[in-house]
């Protein structure tokens, strides 16, 4: 089935001059990208995007991370994109990501593992929503 999911390459990858060596991973995956920002995000948009992870002892870290830098905010679209674009990211922690993945190649750290990737349809559209309108994601 064809989904959107939605991404961001975050601040320790745009530091480092990856957004297109991400963006080649991606597109060389069946992913395409149908939307795409750079942005800075808000000390609010990153609470409110991590809220789930509030009671997290990492989660000050997290948001001070995400709003440090610049971001870029993509939706991907694609056959099964929600749990392919997982696949191409990589576990969370690079240490345990497989070879070939985002993670594996780029992330630093646990923490600044260079992107975030939507975890089912139902958040994907909620994130999406939260950074594109319908008129600004072109298929
Ligand atoms: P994922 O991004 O793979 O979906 P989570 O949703 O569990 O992972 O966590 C969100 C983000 O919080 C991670 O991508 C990472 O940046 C950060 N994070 C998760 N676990 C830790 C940790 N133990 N220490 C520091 N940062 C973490
Ligand atoms: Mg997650």
């Amino acid at each position: 089935m064809t989904e959107r999911t939605f991404s961001i390459i975050k601040p320790d990858a745009t530091r480092r001059n990856l957004t297109g060596a991400i963006n080649a991973v991606i597109e060389a995956a069946g992913l395409r990208i149908v939307a795409q920002r750079r942005v800075r995000l808000t000390e609010e948009q990153a609470k409110k995007f991590y809220e789930v992870h509030a009671e997290r002892p990492f989660y000050g870290e997290l948001v001070a991370q995400m709003t440090a830098e610049p971001v870029v905010v993509q939706v991907l679209e694609g056959d099964n994109a929600v749990a392919k674009y997982r696949e191409v990211m990589g576990a969370t922690n690079p240490a345990n990501a497989d070879e070939g993945t985002i993670r594996k190649q780029f992330a630093l750290s646990i923490g600044e593992n260079s992107v975030h990737g939507s975890d089912s349809l139902e958040n994907a559209a909620i994130e999406i929503a939260q950074f594109f309108t319908d008129d600004q994601i072109v298929g």
